[in-house]
């Protein structure tokens, strides 16, 4: 009955205990922020810039993207809203940026990589992002491995007058230094989809070896808990983007490893939402502490719902 009664609960993230986490929405472009504000989000998570960019034989100009970045922020004007640059690459071809063919598309120059090989479509966009600074515009970079890379990335922003600079940990290598990695930028966000997709080396494209993508992977909730350890560390948020985020219970447990705000679908929000507002954070961390001492995904699953009750 306490379920039902908050599955009702339309207002921000926050656990039965007041621990607010805030929810927000992945969103590909401006058509999609209707969705995002009906369904109660508190802002943007991630907003996938290159969903401007695909299928076009220039990249927008300076003015149109701006004109949607603005978009985003008209449509939360007390959220955050959490811009993504360009995550191109031969998986997701761009006329305009054309890649040398890949025998390995996941493993090439996509992401950062591509995006700093293109100073001039790079200037345009963080140029276009700089001329709406202000303290509710966050940036980060994709497909970052290295500090180095993060360390170039917050330069660059800097540079150009970004307050609030992250990068995305969907890589392994970038979760296992994350310490170091948040010495360099604001705040980080994991991306859980090719965060599996690297951990498990299963191609997230690759129906035949989906199932090592079950996002209850011990493996890959060891490598959240990296990052949200050291974020902690730190003192610096964390958030989850990647599918995982919304599913209800693995919510929660996200929230157990040190997630301090979740982006996912819109369709999502509601659930998650409910999820969160029924659980305490002392039961989220406990459902996480479980689902790790367990040594597979259905294990995980099982044990985590046993401290999650009413999440199926
Ligand atoms: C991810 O990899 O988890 C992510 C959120 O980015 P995308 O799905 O756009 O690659
Ligand atoms: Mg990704």
């Amino acid at each position: 009955a306490r379920l039902a009664a908050l599955a009702s609960w339309t207002g921000p993230g926050v656990t039965a205990d007041g621990h607010p986490v805030p929810l927000l929405a992945n969103i590909g472009g401006p058509a999609e922020l209707v969705a995002a504000v009906a369904a109660g989000a508190e802002g943007i998570g991630l907003y996938r810039t290159e969903f401007l960019f695909l299928g076009r034989a220039e990249p927008p100009s300076a003015e149109e993207q701006r004109r949607a970045y603005q978009a985003a922020l008209d449509a939360f004007p007390e959220g955050k809203v959490v811009v993504r640059t360009l995550d191109g690459g031969a998986d997701k071809p761009l006329a305009f940026l054309p890649t040398a063919a890949e025998p390995n598309p996941a493993l090439g120059e996509r992401g950062l990589r591509r995006f700093r090989r293109s100073p001039a479509v790079m200037d345009v966009q963080l140029g276009a992002l700089a001329a709406l600074a202000s303290d509710r515009l966050s940036v980060m970079a994709p497909m970052v491995a290295t500090c180095e890379e993060a360390a170039w990335f917050a330069r660059e922003c800097g540079e150009k007058g970004l307050m609030d600079v992250g990068v995305m940990i969907e890589i392994p290598s970038a979760a296992l230094r994350a310490a170091d990695v948040l010495a360099r930028v604001d705040f980080v966000s994991v991306g859980t989809n090719d965060l599996s997709q690297y951990a498990f080396a299963a191609d997230r494209q690759l129906g035949a070896v989906s199932a090592l993508h079950d996002p209850w992977q011990p493996g890959l909730l060891d490598l959240v808990a990296l990052v949200g350890d050291a974020a902690a560390q730190a003192g610096k948020p964390c958030g989850v983007c990647g599918e995982s985020a919304a599913d209800a219970a693995l919510a929660c447990v996200l929230v157990g490893l040190g997630a301090s705000t979740l982006s996912m679908a819109p369709s999502a929000l509601a659930a998650v939402r409910a999820g969160l507002a029924a659980h305490t954070l002392e039961q989220c961390r406990t459902a996480a502490r479980v689902a790790r001492a367990q040594s597979g995904a259905d294990e995980a699953r099982a044990a985590a719902r046993v401290h999650l009750p009413g999440l199926a």
